[in-house]
């Protein structure tokens, strides 16, 4: 394995809840090697299904919803339970474990019964990634970027868990490879990083609740974010071209990626939503209305001094 030691701010990951007890301190690379298989043939089968904490990210949801054939709504208020993601006060959800074993929902003694829908958080056990781009690297043309030398692995081994005493051999590349954990990547990795960036800003910059409840409604229910998008003065307000409209109308991640963009214009200011010059010109009419207004009553607030002091001299007189 390689090489390099995890420092503690290292360890923070997103998904699984973990003790760092468990976590090797290891930092891995993509071509290091694990020896680790997971079968329905092992002793702890289904083990690391219950007493956990496991945060969906909205493309968890997307593709849960899929699979039970389930409108988001009904799903989060179902199977799920409100959270904070990553310590920060951006709200999302996690999976909400059975009462009577503090399981996951979705387990059965046979195993994962949404298996191939799995969470990403659950596709990285036990495997973790560190990925330190906090929202603050730009390049040149200011445009956020992570480098690969900002990620890296680590293993998190559980007592529990005999994956470990099996003979197969992969490189973190192909165990994440069938795990389908790269295409979770790409599909997570804008909405992560709106976390992250919160996360990096500390608790200094305020967020107002408006803009939480905007967060956790495009996070977590795609269907009313596309009402808020084609029932609201949306479209009036923001130039979004015929072929994203048509898109993000009938495709749910085209969707999602737009929530991604929309919210980081909503959260952080970032110019990446162009404004309807009409809706421009009229805010600026309305500023300069308010600038006249306020000029013309300084004016007044002027002539009623000079009126009062010109009656004060007359008086002493
Ligand atoms: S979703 Fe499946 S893999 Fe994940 S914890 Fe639940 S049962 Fe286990
Ligand atoms: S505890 Fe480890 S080996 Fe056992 S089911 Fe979970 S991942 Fe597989």
């Amino acid at each position: 394995m390689n090489e390099k030691k995890l420092s503690d701010k290292e360890k923070s990951l997103f998904g699984k809840e973990l003790n760092p007890s468990n976590i090797l301190p290891q930092k891995l690379t993509m071509g290091s090697k694990i020896k680790f298989r997971c079968h329905p043939g092992v002793r702890c089968f289904t083990a690391c299904c219950g007493g956990i904490k496991i945060v969906l990210t909205p493309y968890d949801i997307l593709e849960l919803t899929k699979r039970l054939d389930m409108p988001a709504h009904e799903f989060l208020h179902k199977f799920t339970e409100p959270t904070y993601l990553e310590k920060t006060d951006m709200p999302g959800v996690q999976l909400k474990l059975r009462q009577e074993d503090n399981k996951c929902p979705f387990v059965t003694p046979e195993g994962c019964t949404v298996y191939s829908d799995r969470p990403t958080a659950c596709r990285y056990y036990p495997v973790g990634m560190a990925d330190f781009h906090e929202g603050g690297t730009r390049d040149a043309d200011g445009n956020e970027s992570a480098s690969e030398e900002e990620k890296f692995f680590f293993i998190v081994k559980e007592e529990h868990c005999k994956g470990f005493e099996e003979d197969k051999v992969w490189t973190i590349e192909e165990w994440r490879a069938d795990q389908g954990v790269d295409v979770r990547d790409e599909m997570n990795m804008e909405w992560l990083r709106l976390v992250m960036r919160r996360k990096s800003f500390g608790h200094q910059a305020s967020l107002s609740d408006q803009a939480k409840r905007m967060f956790f409604m495009a996070s977590t229910d795609l269907a009313s974010f596309r009402r808020f998008i084609f029932e609201s003065s949306f479209l009036d307000t923001y130039e979004i071209d015929e072929e994203t409209t048509e898109k993000i109308r009938t495709d749910d991640v085209e969707l999602m990626h737009f929530s991604f963009v929309y919210l980081a214009a909503t959260l952080f200011g970032a110019q990446v939503l162009k404004i309807r010059e009409e809706k421009v010109q009229a805010k600026m009419k309305e500023m300069e209305a308010r600038q006249d207004e306020s000029v013309l009553s300084s004016i007044k607030e002027y002539e009623e001094l000079k009126t009062e002091r010109e009656k004060q001299k007359t008086e002493k007189k």
